[in-house]
């Protein structure tokens, strides 16, 4: 079923690998075990008095079984170091409603409005950013290189109105507000599903350093409650964040890339949920609810997809696309994505709650996780608190996590002005922008 599962998501993990490695795991570490077992009964024979011979033999043998033991363990560190990473390489299970296949097999959840029929020529958002001075693409080249962007005049103050429009949005909702660090460690980009080093990474590292620029807020977030046990009563939690997306677009070289579409850095709200199993296809569905209410009230013309077995990456189990018509571009381009990533993330970053939990003694539990609670005693509510709100003992279970696209700020200004270009050149603002840009009801260019 696993292997049938990473066929289905084109991935080259091999579960058949890993079962070999951990039976080969499993081995050596018993060899070991065994060695040292003899090694302590070979150094408790020696303690008292021993004829000259036999104490020679017996430290002879000890040296040996030091020297085999040394073997062994290496051994071991070298199979559970490749057991960690091919595991680690398996995606998770998938939706059974997900569509199998590539891109194409994109099912049609939803559509939203029509095309807007234009009675003009249509620019795209270059020509019409460009023109109202609300981009410099030839500085940006020049001080960061290709796939940087200033924004100008409107275009500053419509990156604002966004994300304040999104995050105003998203808080009403009852998402907690939180800003986040952009630099994050390698370890936690690795529990969250991303691969922070080698060939077609997307990620930028700093050198000399365990730090990336994190490619979306969904690893900071992530990372809030690494290795806590939150309390049931707390779920869902509820998380919306300003962020800065760094991404290498390794690979991206041929794909649609003009202008703002595809760039190296861009804004977005991001929201990022924890729940319990029972909860989580819920919040998927009103994550998408949220983004599909925002993008209407916006104006866009969009449809929702369910996205196929071959395009949901490694976290994943099930995840819906947005996408908008982009008349200059005359297509759809995606500006949102929503995913239920289950219990992916959250075995890695070790995030747990106690399901049906009832005060218990503290201290009882069997599978590590009194381990988890062992910081931030106090912090949001009841998490990590042993014995705290949340109730002690019992089995813990891990969580599910979903991150979903609030706002991707360039890929929203592209929509926004293709869609709402007129014939001299301006652009209508979406009503809902209009109180975050003093009142402006047309973007013209700057006098
Ligand atoms: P992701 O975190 O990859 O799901 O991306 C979230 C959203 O960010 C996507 O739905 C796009 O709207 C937008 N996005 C992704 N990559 C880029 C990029 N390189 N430049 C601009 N926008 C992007």
């Amino acid at each position: 079923m696993v292997a049938k599962n990473c066929k289905d998501r084109f991935s080259s993990a091999d579960p058949h690998k890993v079962v070999a490695l951990y039976d080969e795991f499993v081995a050596l570490k018993s060899q070991a075990d065994s060695l040292r077992a003899e090694r302590n009964e070979n150094s408790n024979a020696m303690k008292g008095k021993l004829e000259a011979d036999k104490r020679a033999a017996l430290i002879a043998r000890g040296q040996e079984l030091k020297d085999e033991l040394a073997a062994v363990e290496e051994r071991l560190g070298g199979v559970e170091a490749a057991l960690q990473r091919e595991g680690q390489r398996v995606p998770n299970l998938t939706h059974p409603q997900v569509p199998i296949g590539g891109e194409e097999h994109a099912a049609v959840l939803k559509e939203v409005g029509s095309p807007r029929a234009f009675t003009f020529p249509v620019k795209d958002h270059v020509a019409l950013a460009e023109a109202l001075d609300m981009v410099d693409f030839e500085s940006a080249a020049e001080v960061s290189g290709q796939k940087f962007y200033y924004l100008r005049n409107a275009g500053a103050l419509l990156e604002l109105a966004l994300v304040n429009y999104a995050f105003n949005k998203v808080v009403s909702r009852g998402f907690t507000p939180i800003m986040t660090p952009d630099l994050v460690k390698a370890s936690v980009l690795e529990k969250c599903g991303f691969q922070p080093r080698g060939s077609g990474t997307q990620i930028y590292a700093v050198e000399d350093s365990p730090l990336c620029l994190t490619g979306t807020a969904e690893v900071p977030l992530g990372g809030v409650y690494m290795d806590r046990i939150v309390p049931e009563a707390e779920l869902p939690v509820k998380m919306v964040a300003f962020g800065h997306c760094f991404r290498t677009e390794a690979g991206a070289a041929g794909m649609a890339g003009k202008g703002l579409y595809r760039v190296h850095q861009f804004s977005k709200v991001e929201m990022f949920v924890l729940a319990t199993p029972a909860q989580s296809e819920a919040l998927h569905q009103e994550l998408i609810d949220i983004e599909a209410d925002m993008f209407t009230e916006l104006g866009l013309h969009f449809k929702v997809l369910d996205m196929p077995s071959g395009d949901l990456g490694a976290p994943a189990f099930r995840k819906y696309d947005v996408e908008a018509w982009m008349p200059g571009l005359q297509r759809y381009g995606e500006i949102s994505s929503a995913s239920n990533c289950t219990d992916y993330q959250s075995r890695r970053l070790n995030i747990r709650y106690r399901p049906g939990a009832v005060a218990k003694e503290a201290g009882s539990d069997s599978d590590g996780g009194a381990e988890a609670g062992k910081k931030g005693a106090g912090k949001k509510g009841g998490a990590g608190k042993k014995g705290g709100a949340g109730g002690s003992g019992g089995k813990t279970e891990f969580v599910h996590t979903l991150n979903a696209t609030a706002c991707a700020v360039p890929r929203m200004i592209v929509a926004i002005l293709e869609n709402f270009q007129q014939e001299d050149g301006s652009v209508v603002v979406p009503l809902p922008l209009r109180p975050y840009l003093g009142g402006m009801e047309v973007i013209r260019p700057p006098a």
